[in-house]
């Protein structure tokens, strides 16, 4: 039976961190120097093995689960991701089974992550311009490498969306040609506001670049936009078409916060579910699971932890004073 939390929001989403290592650096999302050789990740030991993450999916999706989002860190750097896909698929033949991915190992793992029964793929690009590709990255790959990935995934029949954060004097003249390069793969690109997530992305409000500005540099290169309603309360992104009947998303998280309709769960990459991205910290589901918890269990705390949930942190980021260890986007999966 589906159950709703303490604001009468069900729990429909879940997104699943594997890892909380990239093969990237981005500057809004780790840093060089504070995810650097010096940085301790987790240990292997520590991090959920499949089983565990298959086990703790099966006691949610009683509960009213309909989206799983796999994601990190990169999640194509974890070995043999596809057959995480294939246990999930397992569980349930009608699960909407998407993965977000920075897109430059796409190319090599797509018709298997496809085979296995992921449904679509979100893949995140900053920057066609190669010099700030690199920058925003902090990487040695390129946005041909992610374009690539893109076009397998096409061919091999996922769906795909890219996303595209956006900073204010950074990458705003790459909004029009990240678009126009989605509309030529009949995708959607979705752009989104930079967040305050975690505490070293050396975030501030002036580094924002609203939805309203996004929409209005669209509207400027590529004619008038008209809004279109989305499929669901819970879509994160608002849509906008242009006359043409191209689609773009508008993801506004600081600008015009959508908590009301969140219906989403997170488990960090060592089992820890998390209420709200925002969250300062999580509560521990793989000591449960270590010390012998069956299905019962678990279903029990899960539901514990979600019907007591309030969160509601992008609605009231400006009343709060903020909280001090916010936990990072990498660890607890975007
Ligand atoms: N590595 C994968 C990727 O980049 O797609 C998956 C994990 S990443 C944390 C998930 C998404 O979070 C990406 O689309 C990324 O752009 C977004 N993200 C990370 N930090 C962000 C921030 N401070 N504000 C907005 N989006 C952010
Ligand atoms: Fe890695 Fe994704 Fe974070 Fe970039 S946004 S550092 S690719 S986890
Ligand atoms: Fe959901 Fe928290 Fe984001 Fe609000 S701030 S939309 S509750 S994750």
């Amino acid at each position: 039976m589906s159950i709703a939390d303490s604001l009468g929001r069900p729990l429909r989403d879940l997104r699943i961190s594997v890892t909380d290592r990239c093969n990237f650096r981005c500057r809004y999302c780790m840093p060089r120097e504070h995810f650097g050789t010096d940085h301790e990740f987790l240990a292997r030991e520590d991090i959920l093995s499949y089983e565990e993450i298959t086990t703790i999916t099966a006691a949610m999706i009683p509960l009213g689960l309909s989206k799983i989002r796999i994601t990190g860190g990169e999640p194509l750097i974890r070995k043999d991701i596809a057959r995480l896909i294939e246990m999930l698929r397992a569980l349930d033949a009608g699960m909407d089974l998407a993965l977000t991915t920075n897109g430059v190992l796409l190319k090599r793992h797509a018709k298997t992550l496809k085979h296995a029964g992921l449904n679509r793929v979100t893949v995140s690009l900053d920057a066609l311009d190669a010099a700030l590709f690199q920058t925003m990255g902090d990487t040695e790959h390129t946005a041909d490498d992610v374009l690539a990935g893109i076009d397998e995934a096409l061919k091999v029949g996922l769906k795909v969306k890219v996303n595209t954060v956006v900073q204010r004097n950074l990458n705003e003249s790459q909004i029009t040609p990240i678009a126009q390069a989605c509309f030529e793969r009949k995708i959607t690109p979705r752009f989104i506001e930079f967040m305050d997530v975690g505490s070293t992305n050396q975030w501030n409000y002036d580094s924002v670049v609203s939805g309203a500005e996004i929409r209005e540099i669209l509207s400027n290169t590529l004619g008038p936009l008209h809004s279109v309603s989305t499929g669901h309360p819970s879509d994160v992104a608002k849509l906008w078409e242009t006359e043409h009947g191209e689609e773009i998303g508008l993801i506004q998280s600081v600008t015009s916060p959508f908590c009301g309709d969140c219906s989403r769960a997170r488990i960090s990459a060592n089992g820890s579910i998390y209420t709200c991205l925002f969250a300062t910290e999580g509560q521990d589901l793989r000591s449960l699971l270590r010390f012998g918890a069956g299905k019962q269990d678990l279903d029990q705390a899960i539901r514990s932890i979600w019907t007591s949930r309030k969160d509601r942190y992008s609605e009231t980021r400006t009343e709060l004073s903020q909280p001090k260890s916010k936990v990072e986007m990498s660890f607890i999966g975007g």
